[in-house]
């Protein structure tokens, strides 16, 4: 599966919003958080206990995919870990000078070329980059190596789709659905189970990567309780071709999947709504949204030429079988930051 293009802007789109692309979405939900988080890390984030000498501060993104999120959310994150420092440095003549080393992880096929080509150029100054080429759900770094873990917009990608969903003979068979939409008992449980165990594996390795008193910092996609994802606008889609490893858990069922890890503590937790949430939907704007998400697992499942033919049925159909948007229920967007034991 290659979701590494999840981020591209939107190519041949010719209608009005074709330009809030994928990235833009994920952006607005990181932008309209950011705060909380800043104000928890400068209170908290104990450089001193950590280590006294320590002279390198490291931070990670997983699931970074080709920029620019990944650049805001480092240099956010750097700009308060400075802030810190200087306050300590000026109370205790001890803490040494501070530099920076950022991990960038995505999977393999991600395009890392394009991610360091458009690194802006402040950001060579600042930190020293490392790209890590692994799947998140393993180790991916040395054991208590990391300072700050982030990532946003990712751990609804789940490791793999669930098999039962694929086959005709399972009562969790997804009939002609491509993802989880709520609508049948079986498919739900079969991806809650998988998407439980791909957040048990996640958050095992980043405990094992991350410092003792180390933060993880996750931002994404989840559903209020009680909301099917077939209520929103994003579960109405029925394309009839493959699934997707993709799962929006129920706010109460991410954080138990979070506690079922004993290595962390949730410090902060905050669903807020999505930005875009005030975005008048229309059907373009979900063809596009579509395009600029799936064109690249399309692409790789059935071959380039389908793309523009199934993006332009896929128009069709949503034109003739409008969806009512008004009737739609909203997602949320979570912003969690956890801390290692
Ligand atoms: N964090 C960025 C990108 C989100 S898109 C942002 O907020 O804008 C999701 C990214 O997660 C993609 O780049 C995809 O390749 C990556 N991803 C999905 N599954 C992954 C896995 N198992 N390991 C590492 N990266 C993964």
């Amino acid at each position: 599966m290659s979701t590494s293009s999840q981020s591209y802007p939107m190519s041949g789109g010719d209608d009005q919003h074709s330009y809030i692309h994928n990235s833009s979405y994920q952006k607005a939900g990181i932008d309209g958080v950011q705060e909380k988080a800043r104000q928890y890390i400068l209170e908290n984030l104990d450089l001193l206990n950590m280590n006294p000498n320590l002279s390198t501060f490291t931070i990670a993104d997983f699931g970074c995919s080709i920029g620019p999120n990944t650049f805001h959310a480092i240099q956010y994150i750097i700009d308060i870990v400075k802030l810190k420092h200087l306050k300590e440095s000026q109370e205790d003549s001890r803490v040494a000078p501070l530099e920076f080393q950022v991990y960038f992880n995505d999977l393999p096929n991600n395009d890392f070329n394009t991610l360091f080509r458009t690194q802006p150029p402040s950001s060579k100054q600042e930190y020293f980059s490392v790209g890590v080429p692994g799947s998140f759900y393993g180790r991916v770094l040395p054991r208590n190596s990391i300072h700050i873990g982030n990532t946003s917009f990712t751990t609804h990608w789940l490791s793999k789709v669930p098999e039962e969903v694929c086959d005709k003979n399972s009562l969790a068979w997804n009939k002609n659905y491509i993802h989880c939409n709520n609508l049948i008992e079986e498919v739900t449980e079969a991806y809650k189970v998988q998407f439980e165990k791909d957040m048990g594996v996640f958050l095992k390795a980043r405990a094992e990567e991350l410092v003792p008193g180390g933060l993880m910092i996750t931002l994404g996609q989840c559903l209020p309780d009680g909301v099917a994802m077939y209520e929103t606008w994003s579960g109405s889609k029925k394309i009839e071709m493959f699934n997707l490893p993709v799962y929006f858990p129920q706010v109460s069922e991410l954080k138990g999947a979070i506690e079922q890890n004993k290595r962390f503590t949730i410090e902060m937790m905050e669903i807020v709504s999505h930005p875009l949430e005030a975005v008048q939907l229309s059907n373009n704007f979900i063809t596009s949204m579509y395009r600029a998400i799936l064109s690249t697992v399309i692409e790789r499942h059935f071959g380039g030429s389908v793309v523009d033919e199934l993006f332009r049925q896929f128009a069709k159909k949503l034109s003739e079988h409008p969806i009512d948007f008004e009737k739609c229920k909203k997602q949320m967007v979570y912003h969690i930051v956890l801390k290692r034991k």
